[in-house]
């Protein structure tokens, strides 16, 4: 704390006065009052004009991560899916080498190694954008890798749903829209939203309903199709910044999308017929052997292919703009296991945080933890069900515990099956 002395000031030489008293700022130093507030007003300014200099959040502030790097990071949040997770990473990364290599052309200043061998090569070979598509069943991680990169990246983010572009029919939203929520979760920042990720979900729903466009042409979902393109491919688009549709009163908000990462993802329900029968038809004869069945019975979904999405009712210039394509398995039993413990932010783990603030230990025994599994397995919930099993299983404690006198708190299979039957599950609505 400072004290007021009878010194000079040490900073302009004043005296002593009513007006601006001299204080001991700290070890022998005294200044006066003046003197005191000048050096504040001159830190506020520094420290104001030193955040305006530094680099914007994102994933410029430090060096892009490798893929393996990346694998690692989604490793710790989802579940299985190696073969989604690792081209993922390849994507991820190539994409962001491929806007420093645009941002070295710009500046020749690499900060380095990477960035100095990305400039050298800058002017030779133009990297093209890598949007990727990701197909598999609902509830099995599309949404939460895409979700898991923004954040391992800084990046801004935004998941949209490709249904209301079409669902009220032609007077679905402007496909300019999607964008809206990637603005809206960065403050509307244009500069760093033009460098998120958008994750399109539900692209299946948008197809058109027939492989021959001859036939039944399915003009909207064909329509909304051409219309995603442009976002796809890059170019300048006026954003609505309420989202909805443009109105001609309506300030719009320009955006390129030439940088923004555009991630896809859907169920493609009954794709796997699509596969089976290109499959067969190149097995024709003595391919077809045991062997090829057993491959078809089981996951047929890893061997999709641009033309199973073109058979499914994409347009063949959206699988161009996609080039990226991969598959999501089903989660069997064990990846719902590993679902409710592994993770960083594991169910089980968040739940054992919210008791432990109570001073209360938790636990779920295994078979505890196998009849929660077994009940989402049973009502094809998969691991979007995990939670809303989980949060009727936990509520009472919830409720009970923090009155009660118990240092630990655990949670049986007999305890679990007693709380869904009494609430009564088959009523419960769906979490997330
Ligand atoms: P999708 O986009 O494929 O329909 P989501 O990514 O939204 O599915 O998954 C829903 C929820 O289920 C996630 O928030 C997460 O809690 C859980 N989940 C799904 N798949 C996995 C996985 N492979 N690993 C960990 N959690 C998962």
């Amino acid at each position: 704390m400072a004290k007021k002395t009878s010194a000079r000031c040490m900073m302009c030489g004043a005296s002593d006065s009513k007006s601006a008293p001299i204080v001991e700022v700290f070890d022998g130093l005294t200044l006066c009052t003046d003197c005191i507030d000048y050096i504040d007003r001159a830190r506020d300014a520094a420290v104001k004009k030193t955040a305006e200099a530094a680099p914007k959040e994102t994933h410029e502030k430090s060096e892009i991560p490798t893929p393996h790097e990346i694998k690692a990071y989604l490793d710790q949040y989802v579940i299985g899916q190696e073969e989604a997770k690792k081209y993922l990473s390849v994507a991820v990364y190539n994409h962001y080498k491929r806007i420093d290599q645009e941002a070295a052309r710009d500046k020749n200043a690499p900060k380095s190694a990477l960035k100095a061998a990305i400039a050298e090569n800058a002017d030779e070979v133009e990297i093209e954008k890598s949007n990727i598509i990701m197909v598999g069943p609902t509830g099995t991680g599309k949404t939460l890798l895409a979700k898991s990169i923004a954040r391992l990246l800084d990046v801004p983010f935004a998941v949209v749903d490709a249904t209301v572009l079409t669902e009220a029919g032609y007077v679905g939203e402007d496909i300019e829209s999607l964008l809206t929520r990637l603005l809206q979760n960065c403050d509307y920042d244009v500069e760093r939203a033009e460098k998120g990720i958008v994750f399109i979900d539900e692209i299946d729903k948008i197809a058109r309903k027939s492989d021959n466009p001859s036939i039944t042409r399915d003009v909207s979902g064909e329509g909304v199709q051409q219309g995603l393109l442009k976002l796809l491919e890059g170019s300048t688009v006026l954003v609505p910044p309420n989202g909805g549709r443009k109105h001609p009163e309506q300030k719009l908000i320009a955006v390129d999308t030439k940088n923004i990462l555009f991630i896809c993802g859907g169920a493609f329900d009954g794709i796997e017929r699509k596969i089976a029968s290109r499959l067969n038809t190149h097995s024709v004869g003595y391919g077809k052997d045991e062997a090829m069945k057993k491959q078809q019975r089981g996951n047929l979904m890893r061997y999709v292919l641009p033309q199973d999405l073109k058979s499914f009712g994409l347009i063949p210039e959206i699988i161009g703009r996609l080039p990226v394509l991969t598959a999501l398995n089903p989660l069997d039993r064990d990846a719902l296991l590993r679902i409710l413990t592994e993770p960083k932010n594991a169910l089980t783990r968040q739940y054992k945080k919210l008791f432990k603030i109570d001073g209360v230990d938790l636990e779920f025994t295994q078979d505890a933890l196998e009849a929660i599994v077994d009940k989402a397995i049973e009502y094809k919930l998969g691991a979007r069900g995990l939670r809303s099993i989980v949060e009727t299983v936990m509520v009472d404690a919830m409720y009970d515990v923090p009155s009660m006198d118990v240092k630990t708190f655990t949670v049986t299979a007999d305890y679990v099956k007693e709380k869904l039957s009494q609430a009564n599950f088959d009523k419960v609505k769906l979490a997330d």
